[in-house]
C-alpha cells in the first residue's frame, strides 16, 4: 500500500473557458490532516469535486489509494465509497429518522444486514454526542446536530478519507465548536482528513499541513507554524492579514 490517500498532479479544470484550477500537484497522507484555506472563488470546492469524480478534469491525474479517478472503466461509485464528503447544508434525508440516515447506505450499498447496520450506528451516533436523537428527524434538530449526524452517516460507511467542504459555515455560531470538537476527536484518532475550512482556529490547532489556495493556484503550504506566524508569500500574508 502506499503511503499516499490522495495523489494530484499538474490537475487543470475549466469552466468552459475560465480556467478554475491550474497545475494543481497536491498529496495527502495516510493519517494526515490538511486543511485548505482561501478567499471564496478561489476553487476550493472545485479542488475538492476533483478529487472524488463530482467533476471532469481537463488535464493532469487524481489517484485515490492508487487508482487514476479520471481513466474510463473507474468505478465511481466505488471511489466515492471510500470518501466521506461533508458540506455545509448537511443533506440529510428530511423524511428518514437520524437511524435510518445513517444505515441506509450501509444497507443498500454495502449489504450490511439491518441489525448490524444500526449497532455501527448508534456507535458513531454516540462518538458523535447524539445518541439520544436516534428517532429524531432533522427538522428536530440544531444545524449543528445535523451536521454531527452527517459526520456519523459518513464514517458508517467507513471512509478512507473524510473531506470537509467549511462544514460550520452555515451553523450558528453556539454549535459550532461541537462539530469541532467531534472533527479534532477524529484528527487525533487517525483520520485522514481535507478541511476547507474559515475556522483559522482550527486549522492552527488541528491540521498537520495548510494549504494556501488563491485564483486556482496552491501559493504556499506548509505547517500551520510556517503559515500563520511565517508565511513566506505576500499573497498568503495579505490574505491572513484579513482573515485573523
Ligand atoms: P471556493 O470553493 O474556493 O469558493 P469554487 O471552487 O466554488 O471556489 O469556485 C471556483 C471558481 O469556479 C469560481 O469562479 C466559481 O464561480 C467557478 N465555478 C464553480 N462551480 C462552477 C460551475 N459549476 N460552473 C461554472 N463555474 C463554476
Ligand atoms: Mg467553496
Amino acid at each position: 500500500m502506499s503511503e499516499w490517500v490522495i495523489e494530484v498532479e499538474s490537475l487543470n479544470k475549466y469552466f468552459g473557458k475560465h480556467h478554475v484550477l491550474k497545475d494543481i500537484d497536491f498529496r495527502v497522507r495516510f493519517g494526515e490532516v490538511v486543511a485548505i484555506i482561501g478567499a471564496s472563488g478561489s476553487g476550493k470546492s472545485t479542488l475538492l469535486r476533483c478529487l472524488n469524480g463530482l467533476e471532469p478534469i481537463q488535464s493532469g491525474r487524481v489517484l485515490v489509494d492508487g487508482v487514476d479517478i479520471h481513466q474510463n472503466g473507474v468505478d465511481l461509485n466505488k471511489v466515492r465509497q471510500s470518501i466521506g464528503m461533508i458540506f455545509q447544508n448537511f443533506n440529510l434525508f428530511p423524511h428518514m429518522t437520524v437511524l435510518q440516515n445513517i444505515t441506509l447506505a450501509p444497507v443498500k450499498v454495502k449489504k450490511i444486514p439491518l441489525q448490524e447496520a444500526q449497532k455501527i450506528a448508534r456507535n458513531f451516533l454516540q462518538k458523535v454526542g447524539l445518541l439520544d436523537k436516534q428517532d429524531a428527524y432533522p427538522w428536530q434538530l440544531s444545524g449543528g446536530q445535523k451536521q454531527r449526524v452527517a459526520i456519523a452517516r459518513s464514517l458508517a460507511m467507513n471512509p478512507k478519507v473524510m473531506m470537509f467542504d467549511e462544514p460550520t459555515s452555515a451553523l450558528d455560531p453556539e454549535t459550532v465548536k461541537d462539530v469541532l470538537e467531534v472533527m479534532k476527536e477524529l484528527a487525533q484518532e487517525g483520520m485522514t482528513m481535507i478541511v476547507v475550512t474559515h475556522e483559522m482556529g482550527f486549522a492552527k490547532e488541528v491540521a498537520d499541513r495548510v494549504v494556501y489556495i488563491d485564483d486556482g493556484k496552491i501559493i504556499e503550504e506548509g505547517t500551520p507554524e510556517e503559515i500563520f506566524y511565517n508565511p513566506r508569500n505576500e499573497r498568503t500574508r495579505a490574505f491572513l492579514s484579513k482573515v485573523i
